[in-house]
């Protein structure tokens, strides 16, 4: 797979303008970048960004390919996974008077900052760990390194 160099395509997304738009309005947006650099891999798909009446809902559809190493015959490769993401952004400030809002009281809550920025690159990140496998196998019936080593002389 060829690397990107520079910034990864993941919106970064003002949604000042949405915040003032009527409950229900909506954007989308096209995702096609690099993860960050803690997960090797690739990311294209599409959100959208929905206005509901407590913060911004985005939900997309995601298809990741990551760069793994197999846990029995630790050769890379590369595994594709899809999967539809869900989660609201609370805002942090109140977008009419600019005052800072109390917390959300969960500390893993998806937040807009302070300049009313969504990081869809953050939501992205944490859905492909949580989908990423515990024992990555490079094919299902890889038997690890030893029976490599016997075909490989013959
Ligand atoms: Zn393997």
């Amino acid at each position: 797979m060829d690397k990107i160099n520079g910034e990864p395509l993941i919106p970064l997304v003002n949604v000042a303008q949405l915040l003032k738009e009527p409950v229900g309005s909506s954007r989308s947006y096209a995702v096609d970048g690099m993860l960050h650099e803690e997960i090797d891999g690739s990311v294209r798909g599409h959100f959208k960004l929905i206005n509901t009446d407590r913060g911004i809902l985005a939900k997309g559809a995601l298809a990741v390919e990551v760069e793994l190493s197999c846990s029995r015959c630790l050769n890379g490769f590369t595994y594709a996974l899809e999967f539809e993401a869900e989660e609201e952004f609370l805002p942090t400030i109140d977008i009419a008077s600019g005052l800072d809002l109390s917390p959300p009281e969960e500390a893993d809550e998806f937040t807009i900052d302070s300049k009313n920025i969504l990081d869809l690159g953050e939501l992205i990140r944490q859905y492909t760990l949580l989908n990423l496998p515990m024992k990555p196998l490079c094919r299902p019936e890889c038997s690890g390194i030893k029976e490599m080593n016997s075909y490989g002389t013959t």
